[in-house]
Order: structure tokens, then sequence, then C-alpha cells
């Protein structure tokens, strides 16, 4: 983590360069396919340290070819999105615990220190920049994707001696096209997401290339996203891109929230904790993080003990589950009413587009 004596770029030395021909906005296309007029670029070397943040017209990057992000995958990202409110302002999301999980993958990816206020500040601005992009809409969102690559011209696995940090935006509607309607999940035990001492933590590319043919295997049988399950146990770790809850009652006969710890194999997701905080506020039934085995979800619907059962993530914020396609058998998960997943979804998507006040969001 940064403190004050950790070397680092200054958003009060932030250069902006604005576009002299913006660009005409279209409707709003498929998720991540449309970016806005500006990006945010700050270079680090070993020999120079961090040079000034520059906010420049949006464009392609020029890399060697020997570059280490595109050998070695030495590089990681965030995602966390700007809404504009009913009162027109704009808000982001928790912004602040996106910038400790880009600080905890760049350590794990040998890449350089910053400091976090520093680059929200600078990821303020570029939103500030961009405003327009924001969509009068409380459906719609727009998307902040930090990127941090390691730019070492030469081959060799090693520490980079280069890097480059850049944020790009992108306009988000709805990230499922079936909206909230419950997806499927692929629940294949021949496929992990990641184990314990690697890196399901952290938010790098390599986590999620490698998952790639898992999620087309899953769209063969008939499912929307990949179940990932861990151990001989079958434990329920992730869904998709998103963390997992299964709302129930537990063995022990409570009412339980409960989620998979964060074992070092689980990305702690910022809607994972905010859904933790929230119902752990309201302290109407137990809020759990702990081990859901294949087993004993499979006891629990057989018993009708299932209530709901939603993965969480910033793109889809919260998707109920309908089926789980498991070792040859179609579960059905109950989620007619979806009475906590439309509760929570009200009172996050409330906090996100100002009609509750809360400190959780920053104004731009
Ligand atoms: N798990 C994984 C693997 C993810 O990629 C994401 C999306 N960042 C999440 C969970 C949800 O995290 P968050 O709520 O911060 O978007």
């Amino acid at each position: 983590m940064a403190d004050s004596s950790t070397p680092s770029f200054k958003a009060a030395d932030l250069v902006i360069q604005l576009t002299s021909s913006p660009k005409t906005k279209p409707d709003i296309g498929d998720f991540g396919t449309v970016f806005t007029d500006h990006m945010l670029v700050i270079e680090w070397s070993l020999a120079e340290g961090w040079e000034a943040p520059l906010i420049r017209p949006f464009g392609n990057l020029s890399l060697h070819p020997a570059c280490s992000s595109l050998h070695y995958g030495i590089q990681l990202f965030e995602g966390f999105k700007a809404y504009r409110g009913d009162d027109d302002q704009l808000r982001l999301f928790r912004p602040m615990l996106n910038m400790n999980r880009m600080a905890k993958s760049a350590k794990r990816a040998c890449l350089p220190a910053f400091d976090q206020a520093e680059l929200l500040e600078c990821i303020r601005r570029l939103v500030e920049v961009d405003q327009d992009w924001v969509p009068h809409s409380d459906l719609a969102s727009l998307y902040v994707r930090p990127t941090f690559i390691g730019t070492e011209p030469s081959l060799g696995l090693k520490k980079p001696t280069r890097a480059l940090l850049y944020v790009i935006l992108s306009q988000a509607g709805f990230y499922f096209k079936t909206k909230a309607e419950a997806v499927s999940l692929w629940a294949d035990p021949k496929f992990t997401r990641a184990w314990k001492g690697g890196t399901g933590d952290c938010k790098m590319g390599g986590n999620y290339g490698c998952s790639l043919s898992a999620q087309y295997e899953a769209e063969d049988h008939g499912c929307q996203q990949v179940l990932w399950l861990y151990g001989d146990d079958h434990q329920i770790t992730e869904a998709g891109t998103m963390n997992v809850f299964l709302h129930w009652i537990n063995e022990n006969g409570e009412e339980e929230l409960a989620t998979p710890p964060l074992d070092g194999i689980i990305l702690p997701g910022v809607t994972r904790q905010s859904i933790l905080e929230l119902t752990r506020q309201w302290g109407e039934f137990e809020v759990t993080e702990r081990y859901i085995t294949m087993d004993q979800l499979c006891s629990a619907l057989k018993q009708q003990r299932v209530k709901e059962m939603f993965g969480s993530g910033t793109a889809c914020m919260i998707c109920p589950v309908g089926h789980v396609v498991y070792q040859g058998e179609n579960l059905h998960i109950p989620h007619q009413d979806a009475q906590l997943t439309s509760r929570i979804a009200k009172e996050l998507t409330d906090i996100q587009y100002g009609r509750t006040p809360c400190d959780w969001t920053l104004l731009v």
C-alpha cells in the first residue's frame, strides 16, 4: 500500500490536452465497445520515476513488440462506474476500494506503487472532462477502466523497468442482454478459476483469459455463465465475473445470507462488500462469509431451504441465479419473486444515483 512517502505522480501536475474533434455520441452499444473522447495516461520508468499525469485525446498506444505485458501478462485492471443522478450530479461508487484493490494487484504483478488518492483525483478529472458521456439515465452509466501494464521493452521474465498506467471510459447499459432476468450457471468441477497461493484475489488479465474456454463450454451447454467450483468438495466460489451469495435456511435452521470467504481465491468485490455491509446493517438475518459446497446446496434445494441465489459485481450489480447445471442435473433455484435481490438492487441504485445520500459516493 502506498503511504505519503511512496514516490507517486501528483494530480496537481496533471496536464490536459483536449481533443479538437470530439466524437458524436452514439446510442449505448454493447458493453465496452464505444469509448469517450479522452484517456488518462501516466508513464513510469525505473530511471525517471513517475511522469506527470496526462489527459489526452483517446487513441491507440504504441508498444514495443517485446513489451512484458504482452509476453508475460504483467498487467492488471480495475472497473467501476460513474452514475448521473436525478439531480444531474455525477457520482463514483466507492472508488477508493478499487484504488486499494488496484494497488494490491500492482504489488503482486511487481508493478510500481502509486498514491491511490492521487490516482483517484486524476480519474475524477478525466470523468469531469468527459462528463457529457455519462448517460442521462438511471439504467446506464459510464464504466471506468483503469489499466496498468508492464512496458519493459525486452524479453526475459523480470520486474519491468517501464510501465504505463492508463484509464479509459466507456458507456455502459445493461451488462446482461436479458437484463435482471435470472441466469443459468454451468458448474463443472473440471474447471478451476483460481487456487490457493495464486492470483484469484487480484484483478489480472491472466485470470480472465484462461477462463474463456470454460465460458464457451457453458454456452454450448445452454448456460450463460460458469459457476466456479474449488476443491474435492466442490466449494462454490464465484459465478463468471461475479461474487456469489446464497440466501437460505442453513443447516442449523437459521435464515442466512452467505457468501464464500476471502481466502485468496476470490476477488474481493466492491459490490460484495457493499451487500455484506448493507444487509448486516439491516440486522434481519445472519450474514456470513463461509464455505458452501455443492452438496450443501443440493440438499438445501431438496429440502426447500433455498430462498434465492445471486451474483454480484459492478457490471450487472446483482443478478439472480435461476438454474445450476451440475453433474447432469439441472437444479432449479427459486427466484420467482427475487425479494432480496430486488431490495438490495434498489438500495444500492438509490445510493449510486444519489437518491439516498451516502458517503459511499464521491461527487465528480
Ligand atoms: N469476481 C470477479 C472474478 C470479477 O471479475 C468481478 C468484477 N470486478 C467481481 C467478482 C465483482 O467485483 P466488483 O463488485 O468489484 O465489480
